[in-house]
């Protein structure tokens, strides 16, 4: 048992400590208003003192649990390997962004052509996971910077937006996270991020609105403080993509 509450696999008196403050109304109302506590994204201090495997195996004992309370008979053939499957996908791929460990290696290169004008990679697919329900949100990242002697190599840019979508996200959080370590990686503030994405918390459940998005922007140094920088990276982003 932590001090702070759950221990990782058993609960001891059938209470999220969550519970004790926070009305069922409460609850609702911080889901749907998708209000995000910190940048950071909030991780026990013991979050990786388990291996991936033994967080498959108690993730996988709980999931049988839920289906089961749901009233599912998991000795169907089609239901049975459901737990496993989920608990698996969860530690291994749609939240496998949570470990720093698999944060990609950013390797940086001499910016040998001179070229000091501002790189866009836009249209960056986004699958990621709302925090507050856990379905997906799904859309478009663009990104860009204005090197400062150093470059990247552009896969990478993709690469760092599917590590930190690959976490129970907020929007905006997702946004500001890619930012924050684009600006480490590059060495310059001159980083802008706009995230333009549907979450299906909103379209399946809640308000069941189908056709809204939602637009997170973050510009940093140049892009913040020289209006025509900012707007050369709005027209880039919304001219049409080069087709093949
Ligand atoms: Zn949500």
């Amino acid at each position: 048992m932590k001090p702070n509450g759950t221990s990782l696999n058993t609960r001891s008196n059938g209470h999220h400590p969550a519970y004790d403050v926070l009305s069922d109304l409460t609850i609702d109302e911080m889901g749907d208003d998708h209000v995000a506590s910190a940048v950071e994204t909030p991780l026990r201090a013991d979050a990786f003192e388990i291996s991936d495997d033994t967080k498959i195996e108690l993730i996988e004992d709980h999931f049988r649990e839920i289906l089961t309370i749901l009233g599912l008979d998991l000795t169907d053939d089609s239901l049975k390997g459901t737990p496993h499957r989920v608990a698996k996908m969860y530690v291994k791929e749609i939240f496998s962004g949570l470990n720093p460990a698999k944060k990609p290696k950013a390797t940086l290169f001499e910016n040998k052509y001179q070229y000091n004008e501002m790189l866009v990679e836009k249209g960056i697919t986004v699958h990621s996971h709302c925090e507050h329900h856990l379905v997906p949100i799904i859309g478009r990242a663009h990104v860009a910077y204005i090197s400062s002697g150093k470059v990247i190599g552009l896969s990478k840019l993709n690469r760092l937006v599917q590590y930190f979508a690959k976490r129970p996200q907020v929007q905006e959080r997702l946004t500001e996270q890619i930012a924050n370590e684009l600006k480490t990686v590059l060495q310059t503030e001159d980083v802008a991020v706009i995230i333009d994405a549907r979450h299906l918390c909103v379209s399946m459940r809640g308000v069941q609105d189908v056709n809204s998005s939602t637009v997170t922007a973050h510009y940093g140094g140049k892009f913040k403080e020289d209006e025509a920088t900012r707007q050369e990276f709005l027209r880039h982003v919304s001219e049409p993509t080069a087709s093949l």
